[in-house]
């Protein structure tokens, strides 16, 4: 006898006929002897109709009337999905979000939830019925009682908040797809669906699997060890399992708006290498990798950002120790590299006094200011920042070796991280054999790229330009600054270059241009025609090789690579954005993921 959540979707609730299947489904499992809460989203497109119907009465349509109107779409559901229930004699009461205590902020449509009571809840569960809960709204602790929502897709967040509150053995995520797949189906009609996934897997493949499975709901089963599986409503396949880490009694008060950022990591033995001046053509970074690889050098942070005229700058870090074999490496290609155009040759650098400092968090996800506090932090304590790479929940950044310390200390105390909670990344054990190296493959077409030229090599630089874009409130996906670092007017300048929604690609860059006069900022330069395709996968940690791998899929379809940014679990590329699609198809099939058996999409 268990205790269950199962959510189900709006398309699994669509109609009189699927509300039925669910009761069915529903009745099978309590029969079974578990208790039973049922999350459910308003009917199939439901929301969408009724945010049309606002945008008929008002342009501008108030937040809390907003709110008001959304929360109704899952009230229909919960009730008819009682009443099917009853009918089939399964005892079951429907309830709102107010009703069990699903307590919110007080932001009107996208609340995050503080905490969950679970009184009423247990009450009925203990008397044999199912409780039927509205999902994507809550009630917020203010004096008026207000109705809340979460933000669109917030059913999700809603199910497994539930689950961890109650401490339910279990989550079930009823979708209208089997689970998740190796990448978008749409794109590679050869996906294949994973068995499991490990929660930080789940967080750096957000712009893939978002859509499946909300980025917060994944969050909070990562904070509270929830087990979380997504299956199909119209099948018993047994679906995706995402896992997470043993939890570690966080507490249940303020549940979602716990701290963003929930480690300070750093490495001191790592050791830097840099290939400036290569050529910007399509297979030098394959080249240069799948050289690194053959005499299994295994590299930790790759970074390649974009550079006026046609050569770029390579830079990775290894561990100290095969420092030397890895330097060998990059010095006996960069002949081989040689810019034509370019009177200049490929340049070796090394740099052995260098750590590697990283705030992780699943909290930063869609907070524009987090990244730019680590940078505020950093430059107040003296602390220049040599490179930046980041992914979806990690922001890396490489310091001189002798600030990391001090580093290390400033970014605990700004972002409220006990000294046990950050360590050492000693050397990180390599994963079981089982954990493929690459789990999925992401694109995302909706990017724009913009670059700020010439930006002072000084402490607080990138501190002033990410807390510009904070104050603005935009949200910034991929950052990089490089290596190449050039004097003018006898100060060192380098470029920083990052990644924003392509909508807001023109005005950043109008923002940005205004302030790069008054800053001392070079040119800003905008490019909206980019692609991000990423790979991701908790394996590829200790591999060598598989960095290698992906350049070279991209190098025998002649792509270009603009830019290169990883983490542990992540290697990410910005190419051309015509190119985005096949890139995807490329790297896909080069690590094997495209089975046999096609994918089809239910209709
Ligand atoms: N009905 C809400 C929406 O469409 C919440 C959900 O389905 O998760 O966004
Ligand atoms: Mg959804």
């Amino acid at each position: 006898m268990a205790l269950i959540v199962q959510k189900y979707g709006g398309t699994s609730v669509g109609s009189v006929e699927r509300i039925q299947a669910v009761a069915q489904r529903v009745h099978k499992t309590a029969k079974a002897g578990n208790s039973l809460v049922v999350v459910v989203s308003a009917m199939g497109k439901t929301t969408d109709g009724l945010v049309k119907l606002a945008n008929g009465v008002s342009q501008n349509p108030n937040r809390r009337e907003m709110d008001m109107l959304l929360s109704t779409g899952e009230q229909v559901t919960i009730a008819l999905l009682s009443m099917a229930l009853q009918e089939i004699g399964q005892p079951a009461i429907s309830m709102t979000g107010a009703q069990v205590g699903i307590v919110t902020e007080a932001e009107h449509t996208r609340a995050r939830i503080l905490h969950i009571e679970t009184d009423r809840l247990t009450r009925h569960l203990n008397l044999g019925k199912v409780v039927v809960v509205a999902g994507f709204q809550g009630i917020a602790s203010t004096e008026e009682l207000e109705i809340t929502t979460l933000g669109r897709g917030g059913s999700d967040t809603s199910a497994v908040a539930l689950a961890a509150a109650l401490q339910a053995n279990f989550c079930e995520i009823y979708t209208d797809v089997p689970g998740i797949l190796t990448t978008d189906p749409r794109l590679v009609p050869e996906a294949q669906l994973m068995d499991e996934i490990t929660s930080d897997e789940m967080l750096e493949l957000a712009s893939l699997g978002a859509k499946v499975l909300h980025p917060r709901a994944v969050e909070i089963a990562r904070n509270y060890g929830v087990s979380l599986v997504v299956r199909s409503s119209w099948t018993d396949d047994p679906g995706t399992w995402v896992t997470s880490p043993q939890p570690q009694g966080r507490s249940l008060v303020n549940l979602e708006i716990a701290r963003p950022v929930d480690g300070v990591e750093f490495d001191t033995n790592q050791a830097k290498v840099a290939l400036l001046r290569v050529p910007d053509k399509p297979g030098v970074a394959a080249r240069l990798f799948g050289e690194i690889a053959r005499q299994k050098v295994d590299v930790d942070l790759i970074i390649q950002s974009i550079h006026e005229g046609n050569s770029n700058d390579i830079a990775f870090t290894v561990n100290t120790p095969i420092l030397n074999r890895a330097e060998a490496v990059a010095a006996a290609i960069a002949p081989a590299l040689r810019n034509q155009s370019q009177a200049d040759e490929a340049e070796v650098m090394v740099e052995k006094n260098i750590a590697k400092v990283s705030i992780a968090g699943a909290g930063m996800i869609g907070r524009p200011g987090v990244a730019a506090q680590m940078f505020a932090t950093l430059a107040a304590a003296g602390v220049n920042i040599q490179m930046i790479s980041t992914s979806e929940v990690k922001v890396s950044c490489v310091v001189a070796a002798s600030e990391c310390d001090r580093a290390v200390v400033v970014l605990r105390t700004a972002f409220e991280i006990e000294d046990h909670e950050a360590g050492e990344v000693i050397s990180i054990a390599p994963p079981p054999h089982t954990i493929p190296p690459v789990r999925g493959v992401a694109l995302d077409m909706n990017q724009a790229r913009l670059a700020i030229r010439q930006v002072a090599d000084r402490p607080g630089m990138a501190a002033q330009l990410f807390g510009l874009l904070a104050k603005h409130n935009i949200s910034i996906d991929m950052i990089i600054q490089s290596q190449r670092c050039r004097m003018v007017d006898g100060v060192p300048r380098r470029d920083i270059a990052f990644t924003v929604a392509r909508i807001d690609g023109e005005s950043t860059k109008n923002m940005l241009s205004q302030a790069a006069a008054e800053f001392g900022w070079g040119e800003v330069v905008l490019d909206s025609a980019i692609a991000k395709v990423s790979i991701v996968g908790a394996g590829m940690v200790g591999q060598p090789g598989v960095a290698a791998k992906m350049f070279e899929a991209l190098a025998q379809h002649q792509i270009n690579i603009q830019m290169i940014a990883t983490s542990e679990i992540k290697i990410s590329c910005v190419v051309a954005q015509e190119q985005g699609v096949e890139a995807l198809q490329a790297i896909h099939s080069a690590f094997g993921l495209a089975g046999s058996e096609k994918f089809i999409v239910p209709a």
